[in-house]
């Protein structure tokens, strides 16, 4: 016996997102997002399943790309941020990784290193996110020096990245793509600006390579849609099991805080998740929860490693039975939109330890 708590992943479900990806952006290169762990979902896994139908891999640091090539990854992976020291530039050769530039520093170190072969580059325009990247402005003369630096392996490609794409009616996503693609016309580059948003919801935005994240995981990266409307497939199903069932009494108040109190005599489950495991702490009552394949709701507070469950409507209901805390039939947008953020940050908050294979 063991705690019950498992984030299983669909990897049938994860390989579909994939393939509405390229029903979308039929014509580009797929840039397989997976930093952070994959969303929470365990990089390695991700891409080994991925592999053989995606053009490159991106992550956030050279620890993330190192895991995935000590585990056989060759494809190409894009670090999405470059480096931070000058003394990562070797490894970052040797490994054949690829980097950003969206710095002056990097772009100093990059000219100056002694490395063992050339390293490919992404130029990073800021067009509106004003986060990483140089101006429009800057782009073409550190372009022109970086044609000619030996350390640098052709083609030099040009990126950027989206502020409001999610919001299918903000006219600066034409705005900056309209920037971006004067830019790269001038320049003759090969480009890519779309995340999950781009690929979903603005076609103009698609360029040459596509950049998806959420999406592959099966979860809408609109505030107003779920998975199932936009042709995804969630891929993690966060599950444990009622660990006590009880009846209590009308007027019986549950939990830190007493939030909550028995409108009658009824019964009251307990599921073995909480906010240690990544279940969000402002969840808030009524907050849906899966019993048995059934809708009930989370009645007082998210505790550290348990929620309170009202099963009025399932009488039945035993210790051991399955919960579905989030995946097929109860969308994560649903939960991360009642505790006030996004499925990106439910996600990610997995802990690895839970994480298994069906
Ligand atoms: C994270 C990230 C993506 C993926 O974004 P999603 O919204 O998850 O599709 C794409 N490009 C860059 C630069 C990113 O940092």
């Amino acid at each position: 016996m063991s705690r019950p708590t498992r984030a299983f992943i669909d990897s049938a479900a994860l390989r579909a997102n994939l393939q509405r990806v390229k029903a979308c952006a039929p014509r580009q290169r797929v840039m397989a997002v997976v930093k952070s762990n994959a969303y929470g979902h365990g990089a390695i896994k991700v891409a080994k399943l991925l592999q053989s139908d995606v053009d490159a891999f991106a992550v956030r640091s050279v620890e993330e790309a190192l895991q995935l090539r000590e585990t056989g990854i060759r494809k190409p992976i894009v670090l999405l941020e470059g480096f931070f020291q000058s003394n990562e530039l070797p490894e970052i050769a040797k490994q054949e990784l690829q980097i950003v530039i969206h710095t002056s520093k990097q772009f100093e170190y990059l000219l100056k290193a002694r490395i063992e072969k050339p390293v490919t580059v992404w130029l990073k325009v800021d067009t509106s996110l004003h986060r990483l990247g140089f101006r429009p402005d800057e782009i073409e003369p550190i372009y022109k020096m970086l044609k000619q630096c030996s350390n640098v392996a052709p083609p030099i490609r040009l990126m950027s990245h989206l502020s409001c794409a999610d919001d299918r009616q903000d006219a600066s996503t034409e705005e900056q793509t309209q920037m971006f693609m004067a830019l790269a016309r001038h320049l003759e580059l090969e480009t890519s600006l779309a995340n999950s948003a781009g690929i979903l919801g603005w076609p103009q935005t698609h360029c040459d390579w596509v950049r998806p994240g959420i999406m592959l995981y099966g979860v809408s990266p609109f505030p107003d849609s779920v998975a199932r409307q936009e042709g995804l497939q969630p891929v993690m199903q966060l599950q444990s099991a009622l660990i006590s069932v009880k009846r209590l009494r009308k007027g019986d108040s549950i939990g830190y805080g007493a939030t909550w109190t028995c409108p009658q005599a009824m019964p009251v489950g307990v599921v073995a998740i909480g906010y240690a495991d990544g279940y969000p702490r402002h969840a808030p009552s009524g907050t849906p929860v899966l019993v048995n394949g059934r809708r009930v709701p989370l009645i007082g507070r998210v505790s550290m490693d348990m929620i309170t469950v009202d099963l009025r409507s399932q009488p039945n209901a035993s210790i051991g039975d399955p919960v579905l805390l989030w995946g097929k039939n109860l969308p994560i947008e649903e939960i991360a939109s009642l505790a006030g953020t996004i499925g990106y940050e439910l996600l990610c908050n997995i802990n690895s330890p839970l994480k298994q294979t069906p």
